[in-house]
């Protein structure tokens, strides 16, 4: 998708570190870290809203919920995360293509 930093970090036009990488879902550091640990697990497939969900798109996300638990040890969060979807404007999201943010590697506040 065109001038989508997600899918141009997934390209490799955009240099990021992945911390793990599968031809489904990527994982980074979030740049601006919002927590001592703060990523982002990215689909590869270009889509900005949960609305948007269609039989494939659901895969790829189950797939990350999937996966997400298994690499928790890896990333550090074995002590407990929290899991963020941003949708839309009221949510806050500046990146129209879905990502999980994963923040822990503290106890994070409440609310
Ligand atoms: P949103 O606000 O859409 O839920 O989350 C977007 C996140 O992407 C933000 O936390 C922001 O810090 C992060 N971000 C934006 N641009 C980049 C980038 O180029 N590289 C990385 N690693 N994170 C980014
Ligand atoms: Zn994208």
């Amino acid at each position: 998708m065109e001038n989508c930093i997600f899918c141009k970090i997934i390209a490799g036009e955009i240099p990021s570190p992945r911390l793990y990488e599968d031809d489904k879902m990527i994982v980074i550091r979030d740049i601006e870290p919002k927590a001592k640990l703060h990523y982002l697990c990215i689909p590869k497939t270009h889509f900005a809203l949960l609305s948007e969900m269609d039989e494939a798109r659901a895969e790829v996300v189950k797939y990350c919920f999937e996966k997400i638990p298994q690499l928790a040890s890896e990333l550090g969060l074995q002590d407990g995360y929290r899991i963020i979807i941003n949708q839309g404007e009221n949510g806050g999201q500046t990146v129209h293509h879905l990502h999980i943010h994963l923040l822990g590697g503290e106890v994070l506040g409440g609310f």
